[in-house]
């Protein structure tokens, strides 16, 4: 089997040894002579699964137990309108960070639910780097804050937590959630979708403080209700059990890896020789990212020539290195580097960049 290494955004790249598993159980899990995606939803073997997902998401992030784990589905974008429906009002004002492509779409969303004040934004700059807290214009009595910790294509990543002081504090969390320990007190809701760093696409997790539940507006959608997921305990209507079999494997793995605090340590490593090549390639390679914004998870770049990206992206694919291409909304390169990419994996890619460089220098 050919070894690839695949720098996707997402949906992206496994562990591998998560795979292989998936593959040994896919048609007999644990001698029941069934698939997962066979079974129902209610009954004992998938009450298994999702139970151990969820106790081993808590002990990774260490979630406190006044917070409910939900299993949700439709996405981070989901998220964007379901947030507003059950935390504000039409009159109240909710605040939002604006970092990039993800911060737009969550604000655009807002705007059809509540009135939106920008606390801050860094679009003077072409969304390049994270405004310093101490310039934000927070609302006092705001309905939330709400912020992305990692704009996946940016590549630009918060080094800080916001204080929100007593305002809920809401984290688009797609593109960075488990790659390092974070306070989950701090917050008063956390999401991700799952495809960055917790298994497939269709399932997003949603973290919710439980004095944030019950809120929603009366026209709320049944499905778009906190409370009536965390009340069904994700078991309102059929979930993605799949998905959520997939994602419990990838938390066991995790933990198997020591952990948030072990994978930290090798996200940094990763990132670090990421960049350092960049920036050693005398602007053969640019980063166009604030140093101490630079995302450890999605490492955003430009070729200083544009007319070689062809031949950059070329001749990566002859060497396995696949899916790095920048998004469309910004071009260049970028090499999303999430937990389940491997150290070898950087080094390849960076023993290409140099040798591509010097064969073009
Ligand atoms: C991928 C991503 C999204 C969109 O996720 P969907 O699951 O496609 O809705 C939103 N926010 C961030 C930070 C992302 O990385």
């Amino acid at each position: 089997m050919t070894q690839v290494f695949n720098f996707s955004a997402g949906p992206a790249v496994l562990p591998r040894e998560v795979l292989l598993q998936v593959q040994q159980e896919l048609t007999d899990w644990h001698g029941t002579g069934m698939c997962v995606m066979e079974m129902s939803h209610r009954g004992k073997e998938f009450t298994q699964i999702i139970h151990e997902a969820e106790a081993d998401l808590r002990q990774l992030m260490g979630i406190p137990s006044n917070y409910k784990v939900l299993f949700l589905q439709g996405g981070a974008h989901f998220q964007f309108s379901m947030l507003p429906l059950n935390l504000a009002r039409q009159d109240d004002t909710v605040d939002y960070v604006n970092t990039g492509h993800w911060s737009k779409i969550a604000i655009k969303e807002a705007r059809r639910y509540a009135n939106v004040n920008i606390a801050a934004s860094s679009e003077d700059r072409n969304f390049s780097y994270v405004p310093d807290e101490a310039g934000w214009k927070k609302t006092a009595n705001a309905a939330y804050l709400h912020y992305c910790s990692n704009e996946t294509i940016g590549g630009v990543e918060f080094p800080f937590i916001p204080d929100a002081g007593n305002v809920p504090l809401i984290c688009d969390m797609s593109s960075n959630i488990l790659s390092k320990p974070v306070d989950v007190s701090k917050f008063g809701l956390i999401y991700a979708g799952a495809q960055k760093n917790i298994g497939p696409s269709g399932l997003t997790l949603a973290i919710v403080r439980e004095d944030l539940l019950g809120r929603a507006r009366p026209e709320t959608p049944t499905m778009l209700d906190y409370k009536v997921q965390a009340d069904g305990e994700s078991l309102y209507n059929t979930p993605p059990t799949f998905a959520i079999y997939v994602a419990g494997l990838v938390f066991k793995w995790l933990l198997a890896q020591g952990g948030v605090r072990a994978i930290e340590q090798r996200n940094i490593e990763k990132a670090a020789l990421l960049y350092e090549t960049i920036d050693a390639s005398g602007g053969f390679y640019h980063c166009p990212v604030d140093r101490a914004n630079r995302s450890r998870m999605n490492v955003a770049f430009t070729l200083g020539d544009e007319s070689l990206d062809d031949a950059f992206l070329e001749g990566a694919k002859a060497r396995e290195l696949l899916q790095l291409k920048g998004h469309r909304s910004v071009g260049g390169m970028r090499a999303s580097i999430y937990n389940a990419m491997t150290v070898e994996g950087v080094r390849a890619l960076t023993d290409y960049m140099r040798e591509f460089a010097s064969s073009k220098g």
